[in-house]
């Protein structure tokens, strides 16, 4: 218990933007909001408390056509504005984004149900860094990628377990490359995508640059199905992604796809174990565990088994869940009832293939409307069962046990994801060892959850291809000039400057 708990995050300054729209927001194109064309709309709800925030338009394919017809015009002008103009925009967006935080940060966590710290001192942070980053690439661009162009007009749809930081992800490399962008938040969580583009337009970004539609899947699938779209970005579900790579395939569209994961958290005898039971804490309990690279799967070496369970078990009697904007939680809510039901569905699975579920009894979950998962512990569970394959997406943390190096190896590397692992030991030379056989995007030594603008983040297998962030996240919003229309006059220009040099 806590003889001082800071009062809750004011939520005054995110009450009177949505009020300010009447709690009725539209699709934002061409630099201003428009209805949507068929009247449709559907509920944005806080999933700490079930209370209604917003009604949201559920885009047509005629938004996502008035969408992609604003952002093909914007294009030529956009490009032609030069990096360094470009630049000049995204740092500008990045103090939007600084100036704005604590709206942004409170928004997300009402939209979202994660604990406002996390969107305070985490997302928003890291959202103003992405901007930031991409202005330098956008500065650089003629020198460091001269023979590239971009692709044009750039369609992408993100999930809900970090909308905005999503958001970020995605748009600040495209235009910042001289792409422009349509974006579909998830339907559980548009209302920080909706404050950004409205905020950017009045920050000078030139209209049709960024236009968001909102809706569910079937405006996700209007848009990939649009024929004026060079590339599909999409981070969400494997199974989704399967979809769209289906609609894609044949149509000329580029395509990158993050998808799900099932990391393994591996700790060897060696490690400093309280170091990696925060680890532990982090890796799956660090929003809910609504995390594509969350280190689902434990795999603990033999000897300290009992010893690192037990601590484990101790540690998470103390997590506390409860409503987004209560300053000293560690967890919230899930985001909605449907994925609260997948959760629970999963661990019923688990259950009857006869795992161990552990939950502390000292973690209360709130009473009332909202949607709240406890931290959970699964043992015993076989390396072929549900619980030990399946992407649980909540705060669900599966452990084993293993004898040597070797089969620890085997035991992360039997999934058919591939996104990210963790690495928890005191010598360095076996960690560095382990690390390259893990065949997954990223490795983390005695740390977790490591994210940066600078720094390609991307999966292998059915966590998807292609790269966000870094030089590599921007090559997939470029293409190598001598492709498509103009292709000739362009090579024959390369031609001629390569013989006169
Ligand atoms: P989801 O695939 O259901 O939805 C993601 C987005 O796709 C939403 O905007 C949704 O409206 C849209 N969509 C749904 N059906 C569509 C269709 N047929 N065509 C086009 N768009 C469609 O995923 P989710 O449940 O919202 O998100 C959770 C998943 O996202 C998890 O599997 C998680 O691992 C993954 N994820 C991956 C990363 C990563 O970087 N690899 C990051 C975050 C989340």
């Amino acid at each position: 218990t806590m003889d001082y708990a800071p009062a809750p995050e004011d939520d005054q300054a995110a009450r009177a933007w949505l009020a300010r729209h009447d709690a009725s927001f539209g699709h934002f194109i061409g630099g201003r909001w428009q209805a949507g064309g068929e009247g449709e709309s559907f509920t944005v709800r806080a999933p700490a408390t079930g209370e209604a925030l917003a009604q949201a338009a559920q885009g047509g394919a005629a938004d996502v056509d008035a969408a992609v017809a604003a952002a093909r015009a914007a294009q030529p002008a956009w490009l032609a504005a030069g990096g360094a103009r470009r630049a000049r925009h995204l740092y500008a967006l990045a103090r939007m984004v600084q100036r704005h935080s604590r709206l942004f940060a409170v928004l997300e966590a009402l939209d979202n149900g994660k604990p406002i710290r996390e969107t305070r001192d985490l997302d928003v942070p890291l959202v103003a860094r992405h901007f930031l980053h991409h202005a330098g690439w956008a500065q650089l661009q003629e020198s460091e990628f001269g023979g590239w162009a971009p692709l044009g007009v750039i369609g992408q749809i993100v999930p809900w377990n970090f909308p905005l930081l999503m958001l970020a992800w995605k748009v600040a490399p495209a235009i910042a490359l001289g792409n422009c962008v349509v974006l579909k938040p998830a339907e559980y969580t548009p209302l920080t995508a909706l404050l950004f583009a409205e905020l950017a337009s009045q920050a000078g970004l030139p209209g049709g640059v960024l236009n968001v539609v909102t809706g569910d899947g079937r405006t996700g699938a209007a848009l990939v199905d649009h024929p004026d779209v060079d590339k599909i970005a999409f981070t969400g579900s494997t199974e989704v992604g399967r979809l769209i790579r289906a609609a894609t395939a044949g149509s000329g569209k580029s395509l990158t796809l993050e998808l799900g994961g099932k990391s393994p958290f591996i700790v060897f005898d060696d490690a400093d174990l309280d170091g990696a039971v925060e680890g532990v804490v982090d890796a799956i309990w660090f929003n809910q565990g609504l995390v594509c690279c969350a280190g689902s799967r434990l795999l603990v070496q033999e000897g300290v088994e009992a010893r690192f369970i037990a601590k484990l078990k101790r540690r998470m009697a103390t997590l506390r869940v409860g409503p987004s904007l209560d300053k000293t939680i560690d967890m919230g809510a899930i985001v909605d009832p449907i994925q609260l039901a997948r959760i629970e569905a999963l661990v019923q699975t688990g259950r009857a293939e006869g795992c161990d579920v552990w939950q502390p009894a000292q973690v209360a979950l709130p009473a009332g409307g909202g949607s709240y998962y406890p931290p959970t512990l699964v043992t015993n569970v076989a390396p072929a069962s549900a619980l030990s394959q399946e992407e649980i997406f909540g705060p669900v943390l599966t452990a084993m046990s293993f004898r040597t190096p070797d089969e620890a190896v085997a035991l992360a590397n039997n999934t058919r994801y591939g996104l990210a692992a963790s690495v928890w030991s005191e010598t360095i030379g076996r960690a560095l060892d382990i690390a390259p056989q893990l065949a997954c995007g990223v490795v983390w030594v005695n740390a977790t959850n490591l994210f940066d603008a600078s720094v390609g983040f991307g999966g292998y297998r059915e966590s998807g291809y292609g790269r966000e962030g870094g030089r590599e996240g921007a090559y997939e919003y470029l293409k190598p000039i001598g492709w498509g229309k103009g292709a000739l006059r362009e090579t024959a220009v390369a031609a001629r400057l390569a013989s006169s040099s």
